[in-house]
């Protein structure tokens, strides 16, 4: 059975303890992971503070950069490696895997490594009383130790997502990858020694949240935290980070709106909102899950939606006729399905889907819910405003451009919103009215790796991405100098 372990110090640990890895799409054990113990996760936060003070500190830019890009080139020459590692842990398709999750977390090196090499510094003259003036100018410093705890839905992207820029400012980092999902951060490991990043400047502890990852965050020795999960745990990271007074980054839940005007291009919002409600099974933190329709393209639009919903195809991970994986875990289908009694139970009208598939004996343990879309709930229900994560949404019909930017807005959260509209002017307007930290316009999942992302609300605090990135995991000093 393989393995899957902690990486501390540029070296894999022996575990005193191991826990199964389960294969979402049949249920079955796939692999044992090593727990890491709270002595582990001390060495691994001692070692990257040693690699600190080392070469990794002293290294300069330029040296760094290349180092960051031979990462980005060893994820891409073991392409296949990393694409079937996440989706053993995982159960998407590969052909979601392949374009998404491996490419982004290569590329997270270098944009990262790019955007260090041309951040500019800023330095101001200022006049004196005497006359001479004094020139203020800005240093830029590592924060430290970064403590990195990332979710399970895109692993090796979100974790990549905070890694380059972390290292690319010369901070070292322990990470804790999702207890579900080990395979690709650990894998990541050996791209590192082979890319000739010093020991200890990137570590890896595995285990279970409120274990290892509370061990990791309330430890004296880290500096600063970036996580990405759930608002209920980003809270606790939260309390943790208080004490000592660290920097935490926060990219959190959601519960995003998706709004169609009857001016839309129908073939273009019905594409992309398929993709935005049932890409990776509904298990995006900027999926759709509250979709609300102009009146008068209600039922065309509903009924489009239900086609495509029953089109897609579950299936194998590796069969390139798949469209929809499982969902992570058994708890969390449990999860799902309860929000899927729940809808009924509270009148909810269902279009499709509602339970779990019927599929082959060889699948039939594995973690599938069907795709669901439900009408006809206020929007004061629990499945119009909790975060469900999976492959459903609720559909509400409304009039006016007011009313649905009030029923957008009336929410906890603020990740992402997707407006669908061919009226240039309504777009921006509607757009600027949007609490939400991104929001799209006839699109939907892209973005410029430059620009800031994160929430608003209950999603999350701080924006990374390009510069804004560089923010959190570098200390500005500033220099006054009297001339
Ligand atoms: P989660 O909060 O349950 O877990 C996230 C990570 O935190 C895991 O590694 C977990 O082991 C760890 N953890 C749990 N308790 C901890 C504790 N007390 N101390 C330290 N670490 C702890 O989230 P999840 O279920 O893995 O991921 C799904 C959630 O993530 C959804 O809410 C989704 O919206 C959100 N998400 C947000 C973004 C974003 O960019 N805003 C992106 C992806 C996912």
């Amino acid at each position: 059975m393989q393995e899957i372990r902690s990486f501390v110090d540029g070296q894999y640990l022996e575990p005193a303890s191991w826990e199964d890895n389960f294969d979402p799409t049949t249920g079955r054990v796939s692999a044992r992971y090593g727990i890491a113990s709270v002595d582990d996760v001390d060495q691994a936060v001692t070692a990257a503070r040693r690699a600190l003070d080392d070469e990794w500190g002293r290294m300069s830019i330029d040296c760094r950069v290349e180092l960051l890009y031979a990462v980005a080139d060893g994820i891409n020459a073991r392409f296949d490696e990393f694409l079937l590692a996440e989706c053993l842990d995982t159960g998407k398709p590969y052909s979601l895997a392949e374009k998404i999750d491996i490419p982004r977390g290569a590329a997270n090196f270098k944009v990262f490594a790019d955007t260090i090499k041309s951040a500019a510094d800023e330095a101001f003259h200022m006049a004196t009383p005497d006359g001479t003036g004094a020139i203020n100018y800005t240093i830029r410093k590592p924060k430290g130790v970064i403590a990195v705890v990332g979710p399970w839905n895109l692993p090796l992207l979100l974790m990549t997502w905070k890694v380059g820029p972390a290292l690319a400012c010369g901070n070292t980092v322990v990470v804790k990858p999702s207890e579900e999902t080990p395979r690709t951060t650990s894998l990541l490991g050996e791209v590192m020694n082979a890319a000739g990043i010093p020991a200890g400047v990137f570590n890896v502890v595995l285990g279970q949240g409120n274990s290892v990852g509370a061990a990791l965050v309330t430890h004296p020795g880290v500096d600063a935290i970036t996580f990405t999960g759930s608002t209920a745990t980003g809270q606790k990271i939260s309390e943790a980070a208080s004490h000592g007074v660290r920097d935490a980054s926060l990219e959190l839940g959601g519960k995003n709106p998706g709004i169609v005007f009857a001016d839309c291009d129908m073939d273009k919002a019905i594409e992309g909102t398929m993709r935005s409600v049932f890409a990776n099974c509904g298990q995006v933190c900027l999926g759709t899950e509250r979709l609300y329709v102009q009146r008068e393209i209600f039922d065309e639009f509903i009924a489009r939606l239900k086609a495509g919903a029953e089109n897609l195809v579950m299936g194998k991970p590796d069969d390139p006729a798949t469209t929809l994986g499982p969902l992570i875990s058994a708890v969390h289908r449990d999860k799902v399905l309860s929000y899927y009694k729940q809808a009924i139970e509270l009148g909810a009208t269902l279009i499709t889907g509602g339970s779990v598939p019927d599929l082959d004996a060889e699948l039939s343990g594995g973690y599938w819910v069907e795709p669901t879309i439900w009408t006809g709930l206020d929007e004061g229900s629990p499945i119009v405003k909790e975060e469900i994560f999976g492959p459903c949404c609720h559909i509400t019909p409304f009039d006016t451009e007011e009313e649905v930017i009030r029923l957008a807005n009336d929410t906890d959260y603020g990740l992402a919103s997707a407006i669908w509209t061919e009226n240039v002017s309504r777009a921006h307007r509607v757009a600027a009215k949007m609490d939400t930290g991104i929001c799209w316009v006839n699109s939907w999942f892209l973005r410029d790796l430059r620009t800031p992302f994160g929430g608003m609300k209950q999603s999350g605090t701080g924006r990374e991405g390009g510069h804004y990135s560089l923010e959190f995991y570098y200390e500005l000093k500033n220099v006054c100098l009297k001339l």
